[in-house]
């Protein structure tokens, strides 16, 4: 049977006989691996589309035991990504994290938009693209059930309106917000990891959640906001989803 799905190449690498085995995000079927003879490096048409940070249409036979690509051809190349490290390292940690939280033929349709946006931002964006990937890696947490807990305590269930000035400190070992009460009790567990930002963390993780990728084109949070929502994010996705792709992306010096 032959199947045509629009995707973004995941990874790719060499098996026997010339071939490669690609992974790819599709929309149609979620995360599928295919074998296919198609030479990335030659210039065909088809070559093109297993290029990354490409969005492509594929062809695809399904065999009663693997996937094995036929033709494919661009759809959108977003290729000046390529043009700018800092673009460059964050669409990678972005297809590794894709790679790592996708599940094996499991439609994602929605991701798989955001995924196109997320390329799209990135590939315009001029300064600071990190936030980008931070928004995106927030927007995916629910559609991957793991949403932190946002709206109360996580671990009483107290409105942070009930501490007067709320409260913003950050259970990731809880995975939510926690009041100061079960933060103190929550400290004397082995495996407690508690951060107490100076911003309003709920304030930044919602704005996250509700924003299009592509405000964030333009508007960067601030250097030591960005590096404390890196650091919450590499533990939170570490904990959860056994994925921390944000150690290797080197924030700008403050300038
Ligand atoms: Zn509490």
């Amino acid at each position: 049977m032959i199947i045509s799905a629009e995707g973004i190449v995941l990874r790719q690498r060499k098996i026997a006989n010339n071939r490669r085995m690609i992974v790819i995000f599709t929309k149609q079927y979620g995360k599928l691996s295919a074998g296919t003879s198609i030479n990335e490096k030659s210039r065909g048409k088809a070559a093109l589309a297993l290029r990354p940070f490409t969005y492509a249409e594929y062809d695809i036979f399904k065999g009663r035991e693997a996937y094995s690509i036929n033709s494919a051809s661009v759809s959108k190349s977003f290729y000046s990504i390529g043009e700018d490290i800092d673009r460059f390292m964050t669409a990678s940690a972005f297809i590794e994290y894709l790679d790592k939280v996708l599940p094996e033929g499991e439609p994602m349709p929605k991701l798989f938009e955001l995924s196109l946006d997320f390329l799209q931002s990135v590939s315009v964006s001029n300064s600071a693209p990190e936030t980008l990937l931070y928004a995106f890696m927030v927007k995916t947490l629910s559609m991957l059930g793991v949403a932190p807990e946002l709206g109360c305590c996580v671990n009483c269930g107290k409105h942070p309106d009930a501490f007067g000035g709320g409260f913003k400190m950050f259970s990731v070992s809880g995975g939510g917000i926690i009041c100061p009460d079960c933060a103190e009790e929550e400290k004397r567990t082995p495996d407690s990891l508690i951060y107490k930002p100076d911003f309003d963390i709920i304030d930044v993780f919602r704005y996250f959640e509700l924003k299009p990728i592509k405000t964030f084109e333009k508007v960067g949070l601030k250097p030591e906001v960005r590096r404390e929502v890196r650091e919450i994010l590499a533990d939170y996705t570490d904990r959860y989803l056994g994925v921390d792709v944000l150690r290797g992306i080197e924030e700008p010096e403050v300038k």
